[in-house]
């Protein structure tokens, strides 16, 4: 049933104020992307007398720190992530909508929305939060993303699962031990904390989960290999960053720095003039923000990002913010980081800066990033955490590291049924969801086979 006064994607043959009642006079709140900002932003708005309507592209808000745990099998997909409609069903002044939106009108006010049905459908605002997140950059080398695909949604941890899964069944297959090598060698580019946390969780997946299930191959031979242009964990102190690029030796992940990848393709890649041969690689180094500064046509950072202000609205647009991995903004002469953290203070600001104004209080101070600190797991029982002065790593880390990362989790069924899986696994070793999910197992006879069977009758 819809919500009194707003429909579901209209038809885009009206003007845009058609599709809000006016009647009761609330304003309207847009809130593009129900990511980390998307969510914190529409929390803060729950008691606000305005509609709130968060648009996003997918049904679900996914928790993206734990994806690459989808990818080695050790959780299922629906425990990282929620119906967006599900977490906003007792909160009555929120409508979600599933659609893509595809640009801004600053001028009329809208923004422009596409879903399966309808095409650049305009919804006006009053106000509008853009919280649209980010996507993989390959750093000019787009070609790369066929061979090395990334690590940002769902499907692409599902992907990258079934690639892994099926090296393995393929080796096992294969009679030719030559070939067993290339097939066996996994390559993460990118040693950031995806990277490493992916290196680290496959080490444990081939050495323990996979050990006594094959015959012809033993999966503990299978190499991994990171590599990056710098550092391991490049952004964590000097001392963190050694302490995880030792506990990496020690799962047996060869680390390869300071060179880029010179070419990658469906053999492999190529590093420091040499070839790795490979049939799985994946990407987790850089990422790009989504287009937000091309439909807002303002300014941007050199990696795209939004510049906003100091209350994250745009320049000369007080009714525009821009929140999360899409924004920059400079605090103590640095840009912030693109983390879960900053999405959430960032959207909850937002959220609460709107909600102030509607019902006419003080406005809130200009934004103020409080660094709570960041983590990285490498491995079982082993995490680095950095938070002001304290640097620490180990299992104590590790702990707080998974306290943390349960706390965060959008409902506490998720919370459960992750912590159990945790638990499970770290006693036994084994892991939930080692599936391989062809999308094409029930595809009919393809029509050139039924040509030829027709031809042949
Ligand atoms: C693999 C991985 C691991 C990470 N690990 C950590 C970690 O350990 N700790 C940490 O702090 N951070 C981590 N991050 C970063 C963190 O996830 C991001 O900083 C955070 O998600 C940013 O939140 P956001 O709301 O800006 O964007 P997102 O969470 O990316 O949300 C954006 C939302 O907008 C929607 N959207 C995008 N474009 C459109 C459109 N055109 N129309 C409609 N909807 C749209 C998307 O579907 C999505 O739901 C990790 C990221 C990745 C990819």
């Amino acid at each position: 049933m819809r919500q009194k006064g707003v429909s579901a994607l209209p038809t885009n043959t009206g003007r845009a104020s058609l599709f809000i009642n006016m009647s009761d006079h609330l304003p309207v709140v847009v809130i593009v992307g129900g990511g980390f900002a998307g969510l914190a932003a529409a929390k803060a708005l729950r008691k606000t007398p305005a509609k709130v309507l968060l648009i996003d592209r997918t049904n679900h808000h996914l928790f993206q720190p734990l994806l690459y745990q989808v990818a080695t099998s050790e959780l299922a997909p629906g425990q990282i992530a929620t119906p967006i409609r599900s977490i906003f069903r007792n909160q009555k002044n929120t409508t979600v909508i599933l659609g893509e939106v595809t640009g801004v009108d600053k001028a009329q006010k809208c923004v422009i929305v596409s879903d399966a049905d309808r095409q650049n459908v305009p919804i006006a605002y009053e106000y509008l939060i853009l919280a649209t997140g980010a996507s993989h950059s390959y750093f000019g080398h787009n070609e790369f993303a066929e061979y090395a695909p990334g690590l940002k949604s769902l499907a692409d941890a599902e992907a990258a699962r079934n690639k892994i899964l099926q090296a393995f069944e393929l080796a096992e297959a294969e009679e030719d031990p030559n070939r067993h090598r290339d097939l066996l060698t996994f390559i993460l580019v990118g040693a950031g904390p995806t990277g490493v946390e992916m290196a680290g969780a496959l080490a444990i997946f081939v050495r323990s989960t996979l050990k006594s299930d094959f015959r012809r191959i033993d999966p503990a031979s299978a190499r991994i290999v990171l590599v990056d242009t710098a550092h391991v964990l490049g952004t964590f102190s000097e001392s963190l960053s050694k302490a995880a690029k030792q506990r990496l030796a020690k799962l047996g992940v060869e680390v390869l720095l300071g060179h880029s990848v010179d070419q990658i393709d469906s053999d492999g890649i190529v590093v420091a003039g040499q070839r790795i041969a490979s049939k799985t690689v994946i990407w987790t180094a850089g990422v790009a923000p989504s287009p937000a500064g091309k439909w807002l046509n303002a300014e941007t950072d050199r990696a795209g990002r939004v510049r906003i202000q100091k209350d994250l609205t745009v320049p000369e647009h007080p009714e525009i913010f821009v929140v999360g991995d899409t924004a920059s903004l400079d605090q103590n002469g640095k840009p912030l980081p693109g983390v879960a953290q900053v999405a959430m203070q960032q959207g909850r600001y937002a959220g609460k800066l709107i909600h102030n104004r509607i019902v006419g209080s003080p406005l809130p101070g200009p934004f103020s990033y409080f660094d709570k600190g960041t983590m990285a797991v490498v491995g079982k029982g082993f995490a680095v955490l950095q938070s002001g002065k304290v640097q620490v790593s180990g299992f104590g880390a590790w702990l707080t590291w998974a306290a943390v990362h349960l706390q965060f989790l959008a409902t506490s069924s998720l919370r459960l049924s992750v912590f159990l899986q945790w638990v499970w696994t770290y006693v036994t070793g084994q892991r939930g969801d080692r599936l391989i999910v062809s999308h094409h197992d029930s595809a009919p006879v393809s029509t050139p086979v039924k040509e030829a069977v027709r031809g042949a009758a």
